[in-house]
């Protein structure tokens, strides 16, 4: 007889109790596809010779496969993850994790039509970007501000607005590459802008500046923020009140992408100092850029603000319209900047200056709390843990040479034996809610400066189906 002819149907599949389930779950069509899957796969091993298992274990078999595969594939891609690295604006988990204020205001905006273009008083159209630029004109000092997809955007359309065909200067020591391919010479040559550099890696003087300018054909003078690097020793840059001096000398806009932009002093909350937009403004600079996700601790978003002609031009720019930004990233962004009017309570109210300020003794004692969790979900695996020191990160190219004192768990190889903590690492990435941690100097690192004390119990929860994780994977 032909072992073909003894698989199950898909309709005998589908009427199997734990697929009906499913069915119920995610629905017909895909169920049926995880079932013509799984057996199609099993004709092809049963050509080529497999042994076939009697009839009430091969449907098990199949059952059993067809609803890990189904539920593989409907569970969501974009997954919530326990963030342990250690760096607080993780750029690929996510940067800033936006406070309960911005959550709530996002779910109204998406549920509900609200009146993102819509001048309520007067019953016209409106301009999107009402929607915070009185908050950022009142945070940032400046006269107008505009807002678009993220901070690459800003620097793009600014510079493709004022600078097409034209001259920027800029300093050497500030031509930045930011993660993600941002290149600022290749940003400059898509705008059409013309990149001119002046002085020298470590140092640059206002008169490489002024010999530099040339007329009507110099666009605007720059400064970038180094966000993610930091040039030491012999070093000299121009402080931004004299490049605007000098800009304006020649009526030149004087231009500041600041990256990384707190709207606060950080200084304020015991944080190395960041600058300000509001501080590049009173400096003379007449547009200043930033991030909306950086140490804003805001969604996605690059903010423009400065003098209003030139924001103005900008918003005139057809490319304005295609980096703009949707309702929920302003409905978010709205209740950020929101928290910013009250500076007493930002550090406890806007989630990622709260992680950043977190003091290491509380984060000490939470380890503290939670350290059975852990050694109870790797007993028996041939390692150690401990309750450890360490140094977080800020991240997103924000402050990048300051360490922010820290602690949690070291979890160490017994033996010198390889594998095993790659082989922990990889089951805590394959949980439920993903652990993403850090391996380091031959210890595996999960830094609990970002675990907030209400995720506690659904941390240890999680902890707790590491043994299984740990089980399905074959030892090293
Ligand atoms: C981060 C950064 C950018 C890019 O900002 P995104 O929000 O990532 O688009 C540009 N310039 C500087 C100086 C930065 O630090």
């Amino acid at each position: 007889m032909n072992p073909l002819s003894q698989l199950p149907s898909v309709d005998r599949l589908l009427s199997a109790p734990a697929l009906a389930a499913l069915v119920d779950v995610h629905g017909h069509a895909v169920v049926a596809g995880g079932i013509r899957a799984v057996l199609a796969a099993a004709r092809s091993e049963l050509r080529q010779g497999a042994p076939l298992p009697d009839d009430a274990a091969l449907s098990a078999a199949l059952i059993n496969e067809v609803g890990a595969g189904v539920t593989a594939r409907m569970r969501p891609r974009l997954r919530p993850v326990f963030n342990l690295s250690g760096t607080v604006l993780h750029t690929n988990l996510g940067r800033a994790p936006l406070p309960e204020e911005a959550v709530q205001a996002l779910i109204v905006a998406a549920r509900w039509p609200c009146a993102l273009e819509y001048d309520l008083e007067s019953g016209a159209r409106g301009d999107r970007d009402g929607v915070v630029e009185d908050l950022l004109c009142e945070l940032t000092g400046a006269a107008a501000a505009t807002v678009v997809n993220n901070n690459a955007a800003a620097v793009f359309l600014l510079l493709n607005t004022l600078a097409q065909k034209k001259q920027v200067i800029v300093s050497r020591g500030e031509l930045i590459e930011i993660g993600g391919a941002f290149r600022l010479p290749d940003i400059m040559s898509r705008a059409g802008a013309k990149l001119v550099e002046v002085g020298t890696t470590n140092r640059t003087h206002l008169a490489d500046f002024a010999e530099a300018i040339a007329g009507a054909r110099t666009a605007l003078l720059m400064k970038v923020h180094a966000s993610n690097y930091a040039i030491h020793g012999y070093t000299h840059a121009v402080p931004q009140a004299e490049l605007a001096a000098l800009a304006h000398q020649h009526n030149l806009p004087f231009v500041v992408d600041l990256g990384s932009g707190t709207l606060v002093d950080l200084a304020a909350y015991r944080l190395p100092h960041e600058p300000t937009p509001a501080e590049a403004i009173a400096a003379g600079a007449d547009l200043v850029c930033f991030s909306g996700d950086k140490l804003l601790g805001g969604p996605q978003a690059g903010l423009l603000v400065g003098r209003k002609d030139l924001i103005a031009k900008i918003k005139k720019n057809p490319l304005k319209r295609v980096l703009r930004v949707g309702k929920l990233t302003l409905a978010a962004l709205e209740a950020v900047l929101g928290l910013y009017r009250d500076p007493d309570r930002l550090h406890l109210r806007l989630t990622a200056l709260r992680q950043l300020t977190r003091p290491a003794a509380e984060i000490e004692a939470q380890a503290a709390r939670l350290l059975p969790a852990l050694q109870a979900a790797l007993q028996g695996q041939p390692v150690s843990v401990e309750i450890v020191a360490l140094n977080s990160q800020i991240g997103a190219g924000s402050l990048p040479v300051d360490r922010l004192p820290s602690a949690g768990f070291a979890i160490r190889p017994q033996a010198r034996r390889g594998g095993v903590l790659n082989r922990i690492e990889r089951s805590l990435r394959a949980l439920p809610k993903p652990l993403i941690g850090r391996i380091e100097d031959g210890a595996l690192l999960l830094d609990l400066r970002c675990l907030e004390a209400r995720e506690e119990d659904e941390f240890a929860a999680t902890l707790a189906g590491l043994p299984a994780a740990l089980g399905g994977q074959a030892p090293a």
